[in-house]
Parts: C-alpha cells; structure tokens; sequence
C-alpha cells in the first residue's frame, strides 16, 4: 500500500520527441512495474487487471502528480471495478444487440459507430467499454472488411464513427485503407473519428497523420479532455496540427466523480478547451458500467454544472449534457429547468443568476395550442 501525497514534480518525467510507437511500447501494463513509479497497492491492481487491462503510457504517467488526483483516477486500477452491482450493466446501452456485424454499431438511421480498434493509448478505468477494450487480439482485417460491407449495402448511412477502442491507434498505413474504402462509398457524406489519443498520447499526432486525415475531409473528430490537467503544452500542440489542417475538433468530456464533478473545474475545462479550438460538444453523464461505480455522479450533479456554466462561459463553451438510455434508445440532452412557471400568455423563466423574468408569449397564440 503507497504513502500517497504529492511528490515535487510529480511520480516520473518525460523526455520529449519519443516516437509514438516506441512510447506505447514502454507503457506500463503490470503491477510490478507500476509500483516502481506509483505508491500502490500492487496485489489488488493485479487483481484488477486480470479482469480488465491496464496500460499507463510514460506521457499519462508523467501526469500524474499525487495519489487519487484526477488523472490517476483516470489510470490507475481501482478495487471497486471487481465489485459486482446490480444496478451497473457489462454493456447497459446494449450495443452488442444492435450490432448488425461485429464491431458496428447502427443504432440511429443515418449513422453507424465503427469499431476498428481495440486498442487505446490508455485504458480509462471509467470507460463504457470496457468489456471490451484491450481485450483478445486485434480486430481482424476479415472483420473491418465486413463492416465495410455492410456499410456499402445500406444506403441510409450518410456518416461512419470510427471509434475503438481508439482507431488512431492503428498505423497510418492501415487507417488510411480505410478511409478510402469508406470515403469511395458515395452514400457516405462524413467520417467522425472519436480518439483520446491527442490527450492521452500527444505524439501520436504527427505532421504525417494531420496531412493523412485532412485528404478526407469533411472529416470531424472528436476527442475526450475530462480534466484541465490534461491540456499540457503537447496535448495543445497536438490539437493545433489537427485544426490547423482544417480538421474541426470537438470534445465529448464524460462526469466524473472526484475528477471534474465540480463546477469551476469544469468551467475551467471548457475555457481552456474553446482557447484550443476545441469545440465542447456533449457532457456525457457517466453510463451504469459494470466497473465502474467509483465514477458515478447523481444526474442533479450535472444539472447544477450546467447550470453554472451557462451565462458564466461562452455559449460556445456549453456542452449538451447527454444521457444515453440503457436498453440502446439513444443520447437525450438533459437540460436545467428554466422555465418556473407556464401561464396562458406569459413564462416565468429564471436567468443564469437565478433571477426570475417574465416573457410575453406571442400576442395572438396563447402558449398551448
Ligand atoms: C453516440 C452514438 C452515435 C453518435 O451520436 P451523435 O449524437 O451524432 O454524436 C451514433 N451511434 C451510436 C451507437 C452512439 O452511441
Ligand atoms: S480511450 Fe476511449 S475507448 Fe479507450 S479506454 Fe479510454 S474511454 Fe475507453
């Protein structure tokens, strides 16, 4: 069991310009050598991981200033993963059930999310997926072409996610194979990659790679930021490559529990996010995963976030905050309540300040029908 508390400097630290894959390589994936560099309980991560993998690349590490800050939060295994919660789910929005060919999900009509990684620069302890990450081998090549198929045969789909696991962990080579496959399907209109890895290992960002994803415009991707702590110099530098090769950037940031389950945390996120030109784009409320109880937040939590940061942010700066329905019925934005009070020709509705105000309804229609 470690000591804890915050050590000068943080646990390790990095040298700068180590290639991508090479820094992967070196990415601590054991109890043993996690202990080397992290006061931890090393039986009870070995526990964890046998059940879910852990991988700590030397950029993450490098991050992590003191025990339970937010970023070994992120990381670092946790013994409540191995509780059992009958209220949490292995795969609660059941995307395996609406999986017409592994690895795809089509859920809503026009858009499928393509799994084509199982891989990830880090395994997020919170993860949604984390039945799944990092576990067996590779995606196959076999598999990819049969979503591509699939893909190709349904004319409904105007946009493909490419989602993992993290897709910008496959070489370039491969993903641009994919892309062009995908990009050749006329009915195909915009590619979205969802990656952590501008955040979670800056350095897969190469010059090459921004070039490669540009020549696939209009392609979209969205990254995971959860903490300010995460904007380092070369997280920032990475997110400069992509937009300055016109690649719009949003963030899909999910609450969590003693990680941005704070108002000026999350403010601070958001600001320092739009400074980056990267767009939030939703909040997600942290879903009933098997594993991961340690995170959850209430739902009035989030309200009372996205209470506060509107009117105090940049509009620009407020995320939707989504819940996604177990069962797979899809993201529904929550909102504050705003309006107190319905009347036949007038609204009460309350300010980001708290004050109440009165709004005329349209002089010649009353509010209902
Ligand atoms: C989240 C999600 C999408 C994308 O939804 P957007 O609201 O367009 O971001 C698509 N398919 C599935 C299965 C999803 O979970
Ligand atoms: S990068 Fe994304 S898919 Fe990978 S472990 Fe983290 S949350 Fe899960």
């Amino acid at each position: 069991m470690g000591s804890g508390g915050r050590l000068a400097g943080g646990f390790i630290s990095l040298s700068e310009s180590v290639d991508w894959q090479q820094s992967l390589a070196e990415s601590v994936t054991s109890a043993e050598r996690l202990s080397k560099y992290l006061p931890i309980d090393g039986d009870m991560v070995d526990r964890v991981i046998q059940r879910y993998p852990m991988r700590i690349n030397p950029y993450y590490l490098s991050l992590i200033k003191s025990s339970d800050d937010p970023l070994w939060r992120q990381a670092v295994p946790n013994a409540v993963e191995l509780e059992v919660d009958a209220a949490l789910k292995a795969d609660p929005l059941s995307e395996a059930p609406q999986s017409p060919v592994d690895h795809l999900i089509h859920r809503y009509p026009d858009r499928v999310v393509f799994m084509i990684s199982s891989q990830c620069a880090m395994y997020c302890r919170h993860c949604m997926r984390k039945r799944r990450v990092g576990k067996g081998r590779a995606v196959s090549r076999k598999a990819i072409e049969k979503g591509i198929e699939y893909i190709r045969e349904q004319p409904g789909i105007h946009e493909v996610i490419l989602s993992g696991g993290d897709p910008l962990l496959m070489s370039d080579g491969r993903l641009d194979e994919i892309l062009t496959r995908l990009k050749k399907i006329n009915h195909v209109e915009i590619l979205r990659v969802h990656s952590r890895a501008p955040c979670t290992l800056p350095s897969r960002v190469t010059k090459d790679l921004a070039v490669l994803l540009s020549s696939y415009h209009p392609l979209y991707l969205n990254i995971q930021f959860n903490h300010p702590a995460e904007l380092t110099p070369a997280a920032m530098a990475a997110c400069k490559k992509l937009s300055d090769a016109g690649i719009p950037l949003g963030c899909q940031t999910v609450l969590l529990k003693g990680i941005n389950d704070d108002a000026g945390v999350m403010m601070q996120l958001m600001r320092g996010l739009l400074k980056n030109r990267i767009r939030p784009y939703y909040l997600h409320h942290a879903d009933p995963v098997q594993g991961t109880r340690h995170f959850r937040t209430s739902i009035a939590a989030g309200l009372e976030i996205m209470k506060e940061l509107r009117g105090r942010i940049p509009g620009m700066g407020v995320p939707s905050y989504m819940i996604d329905l177990p069962g797979g019925g899809g993201k529904v934005p929550l909102l504050p309540e705003y309006i107190k009070k319905i009347s036949r020709n007038k609204l009460l509705v309350e300010n980001y300040e708290g004050k109440v105000f009165e709004y005329p309804v349209d002089f010649y229609k009353s509010f209902y029908p």
